[in-house]
């Protein structure tokens, strides 16, 4: 015990104050006394954060509720409204749309998964969508939201949901909680990291005002910079842009009309695709798109005439590679947020990760000498995790029929990981599809994907198949009428977000 105690990490600095930064701050603060570890965050206002990232997954709900941090309060300070899915126009091919919603889809029967019994009455003649069976798409599409029932056999327990906030106000409030549980905050820029010699350890930062700064542990959080990972330690990164093409951004914030939508759109474009994502106070839009395939006028062209609001200001442009560090620990030092890796936002995944990051390291939290086998256990289940969201987001983008631009024949036709093709391949001749290693999408989410972008499985299920199909029509009609039931009694999305008291005063 005694040598734990002489181990132990002592001081704790954290690089850059985007939403990583304060996220691992707020985590960090949450669980240590400020009496045994000295945690510091260093920023600077003049270089500033990416200040994007208003959409989420149910993960974050976790997270919040780690940090003890009431929902409604949240929803308030970040202009926060709920997320039930995501609806992806044009994607499969032009004029189609899906939702990709959260939770289950239908209700599995006698063990066998949903899909199997929509495909049997699909052939013989069934017209609803597959989303009309799952009640998070089913109240997104009426603009309604209540929270999840309790009880299990409610079919309201099937509701499962997220957030989008405002990413700004979101590292704000999470400056503030973290404050006020003792970490200290630096303004300034750093301008130098020094490696101890014998070990290669970050030992000490060098301020724009010539200060040092020590620490025992480092969390690089400074964005696509990547200051201590990159610039310091020298950390290769493994570029994925052959399959994830996009390297672009152009985003503008616009007036907020109409209903609140519980749901973000994603509208796919000539080279690229568009966001919708709806806030209390405004609504969030960004065109993502290859720079291979579309210059930056034609960009902002595109996202201004796709708006359906006044902008509040002009265009602003990010550039982005889409890939992941070799290795996310080295040394003593943990790249969390952008410095790791950036798969695009899609799927809304980054802030998931950087949660996934925080998290692990809490679970392997390190003495002052950091062993290579709990740093290499961190990597391997991290890289696990970047792997296999980058799959899912992939997914997208190979299963188009599109062939109405260069862009969309680049990925009809691009080889993907084989970890992928496995996947499609499995789903396109049985229609099976499995979850391994608790990765973070779910069967339902695989199924939502493929089967809205026209992944259609040659075969169904023989015991299924062997159904009459009254009886399949029957069941399939009980569970929709009892969802169309709910969601009719359901109050509306801005009615709800009242009602809970989480609309800023
Ligand atoms: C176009 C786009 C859309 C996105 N949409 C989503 C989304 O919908 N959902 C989602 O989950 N994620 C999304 N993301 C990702 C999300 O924005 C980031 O994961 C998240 O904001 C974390 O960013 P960060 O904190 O790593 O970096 P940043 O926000 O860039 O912060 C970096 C910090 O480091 C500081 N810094 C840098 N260098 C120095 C230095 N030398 N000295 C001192 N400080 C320094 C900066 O001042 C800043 O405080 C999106 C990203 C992009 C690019």
């Amino acid at each position: 015990m005694a040598e734990i105690q002489k181990n132990a990490l002592r001081s704790i600095i954290i690089v850059g104050g985007g939403s990583a930064g304060w996220m691992t701050a707020a985590a960090l603060s949450s669980l240590l006394s400020p009496e045994s570890v000295n945690i510091t965050l260093i920023e600077s206002e003049q270089i500033g954060t990416v200040g994007v990232g208003e959409a989420t997954i149910p993960d974050m709900i976790n997270f919040n509720a780690m940090l003890g941090i009431n929902e409604a309060e949240f929803l308030k300070a970040t202009n926060g409204t709920f997320k039930l899915g995501i609806e992806f126009i044009d994607w499969g091919q032009k004029g189609e749309s899906y939702i990709h919603p959260f939770g289950n889809i239908g209700v599995d029967m006698q063990g066998i998964d949903f899909h199997q019994y929509w495909l049997h009455a699909k052939s013989a003649g069934n017209s609803s969508p597959l989303q009309d069976y799952s009640m998070c798409a089913v109240a997104a599409e009426h603009d309604k939201f209540v929270l999840p029932d309790t009880n299990p056999r409610s079919v309201l327990s099937h509701l499962r949901y997220a957030y989008h906030i405002d990413a700004t106000l979101y590292a704000k409030f999470l400056r503030d909680y973290a404050e006020k549980r003792g970490v200290k905050r630096i303004e300034g820029k750093v301008e130098g990291v020094s490696l101890e010699p014998e070990h290669g350890n970050v030992s000490s930062l060098t301020m724009d005002n010539g200060s040092q700064i020590e620490g025992d542990f480092f969390f690089d959080c400074t964005g696509f910079r990547a200051l201590l990972t990159e610039k310091a330690l020298k950390v290769p990164f493994t570029d994925w842009s052959h399959w994830l093409p996009c390297d672009s951004a152009q985003t503008v914030a616009s007036e907020r009309v109409g209903a609140l939508l519980p749901y973000t759109k994603a509208t796919a474009k000539n080279a690229g695709w568009q966001w919708r994502i709806p806030t209390q106070h405004r609504t969030g839009n960004g065109h993502i798109y290859s720079s291979k395939f579309m210059g930056d006028n034609e960009a902002i062209d595109i996202l201004m005439d796709g708006l359906d609001s006044k902008p509040l200001g002009g265009p602003r442009k990010i550039n982005f590679k889409t890939g992941c560090r070799e290795t996310l620990w080295n040394k003593n030092c943990i790249s969390i947020g952008l410095s790791a890796g950036f798969l695009e936002p899609l799927e809304s995944t980054s802030l998931f990760l950087i949660q996934m990051g925080i998290s692990r390291f809490i679970t392997l939290f390190p003495t002052a000498n950091v062993s290579n086998v709990v740093r290499d256990e961190y990597n391997k289940q991290m890289l696990k995790e970047f792997h296999q969201v980058r799959d899912f987001i992939i997914l997208h983008y190979a299963a188009t029929q599109r062939a109405d631009s260069p862009f969309w024949n680049y990925c009809r036709n691009m080889s993907v990981p084989e970890s992928l093709s496995r996947k499609i391949d499995l789903f396109r001749e049985a229609g099976r599809v499995f979850r391994y290693d608790d990765e973070l999408f779910s069967k339902a989410s695989w199924i939502a994907v493929c089967l809205g972008q026209n992944v259609i499985p040659k075969a169904i299920d023989p015991i299924v198949s062997s159904l009459p199909h009254e009886q399949v029509k029957h069941s399939l009609g009980s569970m929709q009428n009892a969802m169309k039931r709910a969601v009719y009694n359901m109050p509306t999305h801005e009615a709800f977000l009242e009602t809970y008291g989480a609309k800023p005063v």
